[in-house]
């Protein structure tokens, strides 16, 4: 029997663009699922990506779309890359731009209209290619069931992912009448949201199934404290809904082969190589001394107002802290001051892949406060790389990363260091027992070495996604 085929659609996708976890995602969910779909990605060509290198060429196709009487030309490109086909829309208003989605502090004006196209240019390869499956991302994507409603003759099944609903795509009535979709569906059972339009409501209340990134968070974004004001518009689609904890792609992520890091290892001797030499590299000194790394965006999201209480206290224990992340300036700004004030803490402002791969390899904990926290990768990376995580028991995290007290060498599970609440004091307390911890080295190795050996693969994730599927 033929594979099904399936479209898989976002808006980033890691190599070619990230600015976040969606593109892993995007990058390592359809390989995972490649042994039993035909799978195709498909995903904008932004100005920034390096055509040349990824072997990108025109598949001499090209139509126009037409929203509210404009028409707006495209172009479809195309490589294989690690042996998955790759699709990519061109269009001059989608992807001449610097950002992807805006500047650091605003997206751009004209967003609705330049997602609308990407939206609607993939429904003309649904309607052209009759997929079996559409898998969508975020809001970037999230008009794609409603078109294929307003549609009437194409039949591709719609699975719809929330990876973040804290972006739910969101714009001025006035863009309604840019982006092509029938008037009738301004209304509250569909893309309507207290007078304005939301691309992430047309995802929900049209696709066949809706998933999330970890169990937890599916049940927190029914609640009005992680629901973004759409709680009950979830609430209302309950049953649709499922969550599927993320995987890593472990790979890309493999401590023993990793290319980005130097000294690739499988034991805690090995890892301290690369301890040693990044430390000296950032000039900081104390190889014995516990390494405490944040590698994330610059977000409430993140926790970063916590860190930033946090740090100088952290700062002040026999330790070294390294940070790396971008984001608001506000918070460069107050982290550039601890920076000064403390000569054991490092900070790095930019996004950085390498780095990050240094980091993790070097680390002796994560710091990952996040206020919520949809899945988090960033958690299983550091597990993977023997570096402990300590985290504030929110979604993913939660389903994640298991509480060191309640050790079991014989279970699956990963641990790390799990504080209940939000709060600084909340948060000190889980690093006084990472210093304990790290003091009796003994438990310290067993839980890290423990972590290594879990596997957080996307095969179970996988798994779960091939079950919905079926069943749409
Ligand atoms: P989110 O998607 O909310 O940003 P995740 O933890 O799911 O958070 O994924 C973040 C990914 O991006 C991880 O792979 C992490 O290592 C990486 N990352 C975050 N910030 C940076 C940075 N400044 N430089 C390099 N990698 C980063």
């Amino acid at each position: 029997m033929s594979k099904k085929s399936l479209l898989f659609c976002a808006s980033e996708v890691y190599p070619f663009v990230k600015t976040g976890g969606l593109a892993d995602v995007a990058h390592s969910l359809p390989r995972a699922l490649q042994e039993d779909y035909k799978v195709q990605v498909v995903m904008p060509l932004y100005a920034c990506i390096d055509k040349e290198k990824f072997n990108i060429r025109t598949l001499e196709k090209k139509f126009s779309i037409s929203m509210n009487q404009i028409d707006y030309p495209i172009e479809l490109y195309g490589c294989t890359y690690e042996g998955i086909e790759y699709l990519f829309i061109y269009s001059t208003l989608l992807c001449e731009r610097e950002f992807l989605y805006g500047t650091p502090n605003h997206g751009y004006q004209d967003n609705p209209v330049r997602f609308a196209i990407f939206n609607h240019a993939i429904v003309e390869l649904l309607r052209q290619e009759q997929y079996d499956i559409a898998h969508l991302n975020d809001w970037q994507s999230a008009l794609i069931p409603l078109l294929i409603d307003q549609d009437k003759t194409i039949a591709t099944k719609t699975l719809f992912t929330i990876h973040n609903l804290a972006y739910q795509g969101v714009f001025d009535y006035e863009a309604f009448h840019s982006i092509g979709i029938n008037p009738r569906y301004f209304n509250s059972d569909a893309i309507e949201f207290y007078g304005k339009v939301n691309f992430m409501k047309a995802g929900v209340a049209y696709a066949d199934a809706v998933t999330t990134v970890s169990p937890s968070y599916a049940k927190e974004i029914l609640t009005a404290e992680f629901g973004y004001a759409l709680d009950g518009f979830l609430r209302h689609h309950k049953k649709k809904l499922t969550g599927i904890l993320n995987g890593i792609d472990t790979e890309h992520f493999a401590p023993s082969s990793d290319k980005l890091i130097e000294f690739p290892f499988t034991t805690l001797t090995q890892k301290a190589a690369n301890k040693k030499s990044y430390l000296k590299e950032i000039g900081l000194k104390g190889i014995k001394k516990p390494l405490f790394v944040f590698i994330g965006r610059f977000t409430a999201q993140k926790g970063v107002d916590l860190l930033i209480d946090v740090l100088p206290k952290l700062a002040l224990q026999e330790c070294n802290v390294a940070i790396l992340g971008e984001g608001k300036e506000e918070y460069q700004t107050k982290i550039q001051e601890i920076v000064s004030d403390y000569p054991n803490v490092h900070c790095v402002f930019t996004y950085n892949e390498a780095l990050s791969h240094k980091m993790y390899a070097s680390a002796d904990f994560l710091l990952m406060p996040s206020i919520f926290e949809p899945c988090g990768l960033a958690q299983m990376i550091a597990m993977n790389y023997a570096a402990l995580p300590i985290v504030h028991k929110v979604g993913g995290l939660k389903d994640s990363v298991h509480n060191y007290k309640r050790f079991n060498k014989e279970s699956t599970n990963s641990y790390g260091i799990v504080f209940e609440k939000a709060t600084p004091t909340s948060f000190v307390r889980a690093i006084k027992q990472a210093l304990e911890l790290y003091e009796t080295k003994k438990d310290f190795n067993l839980l890290v070495k423990h972590n290594m050996l879990c596997d957080f693969s996307w095969k179970q994730s996988a798994k779960q996604y091939i079950k919905l599927y079926k069943q749409l």
